[in-house]
């Protein structure tokens, strides 16, 4: 991979230190449950498979794809399911896993259509937010970092679909290309 301009936020070593704290909450509040984890492709897949790694508890996991943000680095509010669940999640425990919110209008429109499934319970865990930029009501119910306002890659999260294997999760300081 070309090197690009970028600048290291969360390095490696403190984004597993926090993947495992979130484990540990979630453990604590799912003792005796199997909660479904929704993985909001793609970005959110590196996240996922560290987190149920760490999650000491029997779990079934499903994706689900949308689209909001197109090729560019601002949200243009238009949210479209690309792939839906295989599984049905009436009364079940289901936990949003998101790599960011950001607008909130992806998450704001995940739980509305999910809640109309009627799950059991329905909450959020989300590894970034980044508050400054909300357009809509929605917080997560589990969150990593709360991060500035800046464009960020790396960790499953992407620039023109690159830049997801980076293990650091960095700063874009050039969106060349
Ligand atoms: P929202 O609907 O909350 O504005 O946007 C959520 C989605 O936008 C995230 O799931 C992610 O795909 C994308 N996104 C928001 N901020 C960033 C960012 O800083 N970097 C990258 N790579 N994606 C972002």
């Amino acid at each position: 991979m070309p090197a690009a301009k970028t600048r290291i936020l969360l390095t490696r070593e403190e984004i597993t230190q926090k993947v495992e704290e979130l484990a540990g909450q979630v453990f604590k509040d799912y003792q005796h449950k199997t909660p479904v984890l929704i993985c909001i492709l793609k970005g959110a897949v590196v996240f996922l498979s560290d987190f149920m790694r760490y999650l000491q508890l029997p779990v079934q996991i499903d994706f689900m794809a949308v689209s909001s943000y197109g090729q560019s680095t601002t949200t243009t509010g238009v949210v479209r399911i690309l792939k839906d669940l295989e599984m049905s999640i009436e009364n079940r425990d289901v936990i949003i896993i998101e790599d960011i919110i950001d607008t909130g209008l992806t998450l704001s429109y995940l739980r509305e259509n999910l809640l109309s499934r009627n799950p059991r319970s329905l909450k959020i865990l989300a590894l970034l937010d980044k508050p400054d930029r909300r357009k809509v009501k929605v917080e997560p119910d589990y969150c990593g970092f709360s991060i500035p306002d800046e464009f960020v890659v790396g960790y499953g999260l992407d620039f023109n679909e690159k830049y997801r294997n980076l293990p650091d999760l960095c700063i874009l300081l050039e969106f060349g290309s």
